[in-house]
């Protein structure tokens, strides 16, 4: 428990566990490494964590191996129960939960409570999943032979999460891994362990057997993941991050030829058409880009808006963007928090600057601030040309960049349609594309050619529990929440029985 107590420092972070839990024990690091963990308005010190190395990572997956049997032999109801529990204790706490995200990872407390209740949200949907894990039934066609199919938890698993939604990313496969009966070890990102470190302990408290969960943070993901990965003891990994960190763990996962679900990065389009409500595709864009201060794998990425609205969709768009408030996420009015860490100011400076020098304009914003806190303001460019590397790269800021296309003087022209197809699915990426338009002719034809594996009509959000979250192309592979959420933590078994007559 070494939080360090300054003004600053929320009281729900002093009383956070910042050792490893492993087998149901807060232990620290075996070499006794820790770590920082920075509040990123202010660039203070919040509290310092365990740094685990290959032997913490090694005694972790051996904890959640050795208890896999025990735990998948539970009842459904009882793993159900403990979710559910889990779900009305963090409800309890939305407060509280709330202000540690906010102060280390930046979101206003606003979205940080959003994120609190869709988080939770995740486990009060597979505590009811865990008790309709359903199987199959039939015959061989020659009618000799019974064939039953059932479902067991696919084993142990190692569960990797990002920063950018500490407590949601963690619910959306803790939430399953439970409900099916599996065992894991999970390491959240170093640059936001306190949320997960604070929910293992909510865990605890709503009755999750020792040796079921065990969290190990560190500074040296590719240690720690490695070791777990080639140990042929864990059954499965579902990672949430960067596409470049996904293939790595992919052709890791062929050495043991183990089941992986990949929640992947994405590059998303947002298409306004020329027959949408602008005021509505306005406010969507405003939810779609500024989530998360544009932090978001669900982000708009490019902004294509056809010629013939393009002036009255900008001015809108950009008087809201100026308008909003930019400062630290835990102070009263603020919208618009700081990034996670200075080298992502960098990089959103860059690809404006970028942009800028390829004959972009900027509406708005466009500089980024002095310190303390990693800023950078909304930022509206306009013009963007299609050779600007933010065309082809997730810009995970605050920066929307507006892409023309179609003719202004023929508005209703379904080549635009065509065009803008074309421009959209040329990305290797496709998690999310949204799109604004008022005719169902053409609401259908999009949703039907973008390639993605979700698609936002006349909506800028697309995240919810109920609803299969997931990518095609290089933004993933298998589905989070819905109905197929838990099917990713079971294996399949046929099991054929001769019917003697
Ligand atoms: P990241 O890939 O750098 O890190 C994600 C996690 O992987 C962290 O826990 C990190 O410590 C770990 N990691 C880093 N290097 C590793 C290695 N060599 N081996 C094993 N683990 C390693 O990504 P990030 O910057 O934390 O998150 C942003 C990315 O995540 C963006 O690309 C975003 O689109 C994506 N994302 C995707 C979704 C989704 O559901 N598709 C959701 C949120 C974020």
């Amino acid at each position: 428990m070494t939080a360090i107590a300054t003004t600053q420092v929320p009281d729900a972070i002093s009383s956070i566990h910042t050792d490893l839990f492993i087998g149901g024990e807060w232990v620290p690091a075996a070499a006794g490494d820790r770590f920082d963990v920075l509040n990123p308005a202010t660039g203070e010190v919040l509290a310092e964590v365990a740094d685990a190395d290959a032997t913490d990572a090694r005694r972790a997956l051996e904890t959640a191996a050795a208890h896999q049997a025990e735990w998948a032999a539970t009842s459904p109801r009882n793993r159900s129960e403990i979710l559910y529990r889990a779900y009305e204790l963090i409800m309890s706490r939305v407060d509280g939960i709330a202000s540690v995200m906010t102060a280390e990872m930046g979101k206003p407390l606003a979205e940080a409570k959003g994120e609190v209740a869709y988080g939770a949200e995740f486990f009060r949907w597979f505590a009811e999943e865990a008790v309709r894990i359903g199987g199959d039934h039939t015959t061989t066609g020659d009618g000799g032979t019974r064939i039953v199919v059932s479902r067991q938890p696919v084993g142990p698993c190692i569960l990797i999460t990002p920063w950018n939604f500490p407590l949601a990313m963690g619910t959306r496969k803790i939430g399953p891994a439970i409900a099916a009966g599996c065992t894991m070890v999970l390491k959240p990102a170093e640059l936001t362990p306190l949320t997960t470190l604070l929910l293992a302990d909510i865990l605890v408290e709503a009755g999750l057997p020792a040796g079921v969960l065990n969290v190990v943070t560190t500074t040296d993901p590719s240690t720690v993941v490695t070791e777990w990965m080639d140990s042929g003891l864990a059954r499965k990994v579902s990672f949430t991050g960067s596409t470049e960190v996904g293939k790595t763990l992919l052709r890791q996962a062929a050495g043991t030829v183990m089941r992986t679900s990949m929640e992947l990065g994405g590059n998303a389009p947002f298409i306004v058409c020329a027959d949408a409500d602008i005021s509505r595709a306005v406010d969507g864009l405003m939810l779609a880009k500024m989530r998360n201060t544009g932090q978001a794998c669900t982000a708009a990425n490019r902004i294509f808006v056809h010629r013939s609205v393009i002036d009255e969709f900008t001015e809108q768009f950009t008087a809201k963007m100026a308008a909003l408030k930019v400062g630290d996420g835990a102070a009263d009015g603020t919208q618009v928090g700081p990034l996670v860490e200075p080298k992502a100011v960098a990089k959103v400076a860059s690809l404006v600057d970028d942009a800028v020098s390829k004959g972009a304009a900027v509406a708005c914003g466009g500089e980024a601030p002095e310190g303390p806190g990693f800023f950078y303001p909304p930022t509206v460019l306009t013009g963007v040309g299609l050779e600007a590397d933010l065309v082809r790269n997730e810009i995970f800021g605050p920066v929307a960049a507006i892409i023309p296309f179609g003719d202004a003087d023929n508005p209703l022209d379904p080549a635009a349609d065509d065009e803008v197809i074309s421009l959209a699915n040329d990305t290797p990426w496709g998690l999310v594309a949204y799109f604004f338009s008022q005719d169902v002719d053409r609401c259908a034809r999009l949703s039907t050619a973008l390639e993605a594996g979700m698609v936002g009509v006349n909506t800028g959000i697309v995240s919810n529990p109920a609803a299969p979250f997931g990518g095609v192309k290089e933004s993933g592979l298998g589905r989070e929440g819905g109905r197929v959420g838990i099917e990713e933590f079971l294996d399949m078994k046929y099991t054929a029985t001769p019917i003697r007559r």
